[in-house]
């Protein structure tokens, strides 16, 4: 099949456009969502790379005034945010465009939101009803557009921000965070390091596995968690061996913005867990799922055995059964040369009964597969630094 082929626009569950090349639509995409000035937000690497400065080009020859914010961190802050609605106001800008990999556009989608309320960031934080204080009209339009293949947050309905006073990363949540047009081109994926295609895309796995296993009722999401698997079992090895692989990379894309709208059903222990450790340890969110996944599911094997035989059979995996799957993970884990354990990352036992406690208030933990207490997931994680896949 030619790449072209793979060139689609998609309304589920947002407006999409897959393909080769497709970053040049940004100025359409912008003015067809009203736009006259937008703001790009990313981060400060990307802002110094050819990419930046070329979608800034195509933006001015469509007599869009476009500008551009970059003071961003891995793991965005409140702080941020605040500057980016600073840079917002300040430029009069009318739109954002989001690009980057989870952290901006993370910070972009938070901007968009905060531009137009006048309520602090946390008082949006995903717990009850918070997300009814918002203002809907004062809401920015985003155009999202991602260059790495793993939050997928370009279709996710929230942001994660680290609230720096409290040490702690906040989901700040509303249905219209939704980015209203995506921009999928795999292009912009390439320049991509190995380590990070893989620690990224090992972080869509853990979406589409945890939301396929928490225990909510959701088929849609349940069938897209399915073949987003399937997807990253067939093509993150060769994007992860050859990055210039550009249909592996427009596949991961996919299975990235698959994986974040299937997490709509749950997520579970694995990011209840991975973050706190962000917040403790400024560790990589990918490369922290990839690694607690085995120690996850073994904790759960007892409310996962039928799912996983079921897993195993869609994936064609050598053996149909719980531990077919964990395996496979385990294989897979090893081949993109992940490490084992969280110790490989310099973390220690010293802060567990801190990690426990923070991991089962973690929004997160409501869609792991069993209910598991502060204590138990002080355990899960002693495992994860000790590298002990023992139940
Ligand atoms: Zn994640």
């Amino acid at each position: 099949m030619s790449l072209s082929a793979f060139t689609m626009n998609w309304n589920y569950p947002t407006s999409v456009r897959v393909g080769v090349g497709r970053v040049k639509e940004v100025a359409t995409a912008c003015q067809q969502l009203g736009m006259h000035k937008p703001l790009l937000v990313t981060d400060p690497g990307l802002a110094a790379l050819p990419m930046v400065a070329d979608i800034l080009g195509i933006c001015k020859e469509a007599g869009l005034a476009a500008g551009l914010f970059s003071q961003v961190k891995g793991n965005p802050t409140g702080a941020n945010v605040d500057a980016g609605v600073a840079a917002y106001r300040a430029g009069d800008h009318d739109g954002v465009i989001a690009l980057g990999g989870g952290s901006a556009l993370d910070a972009a989608k938070a901007i968009a939101l905060m531009v137009g309320q006048d309520r602090p960031l946390w008082d949006f934080e995903d717990v009850g009803d918070n997300y009814t204080r918002v203002n809907v009209e004062g809401m920015a339009p985003v155009v999202a557009i991602p260059t790495t293949a793993g939050t997928g947050s370009e279709v996710g309905r929230a942001s994660v921000i680290t609230d720096e006073a409290n040490h702690v990363k906040k989901i700040i949540f509303h249905p219209k965070m939704l980015p209203a047009l995506v921009l999928l081109d795999p292009e912009l994926t390439l320049g991509l390091p190995a380590h990070i295609t893989a620690a990224t895309g090992m972080d869509a796995l853990s979406h589409s596995l945890e939301a396929y296993c928490s225990p909510f009722y959701h088929p849609m999401a349940e069938g897209i968690a399915l073949e987003s698997m399937r997807l990253v079992k067939d093509y993150l090895p060769r994007a992860v061996a050859n990055g210039q692989d550009v249909e592996a990379r427009l596949q991961m894309l996919v299975a990235s913005s698959m994986g974040a709208t299937a997490f709509q059903k749950g997520l579970g222990g694995m990011h209840a867990l991975a973050h706190p450790l962000g917040a403790l340890y400024d560790a990589h969110h990918g490369l922290l799922n990839a690694i607690l996944m085995p120690y996850v599911l073994v904790a759960n094997r007892s409310a996962l055995e039928a799912r996983m035989e079921r897993l195993a059979r869609y994936l064609n995996l050598a053996e149909h059964s719980f531990d077919g799957f964990l395996n496979w993970v385990l294989e897979l884990r090893a081949s993109l040369g992940i490490p084992a354990s969280l110790a490989a990352l310099n973390i220690d036992a010293s802060q567990a009964d801190k990690v426990g406690q923070m991991a089962a208030e973690d929004p997160s933990a409501g869609g792991n597969p069993l209910p598991l207490n502060a204590a138990d997931y002080s355990r899960i994680f002693r495992k994860a630094v000790a590298g002990d896949l023992t139940a």
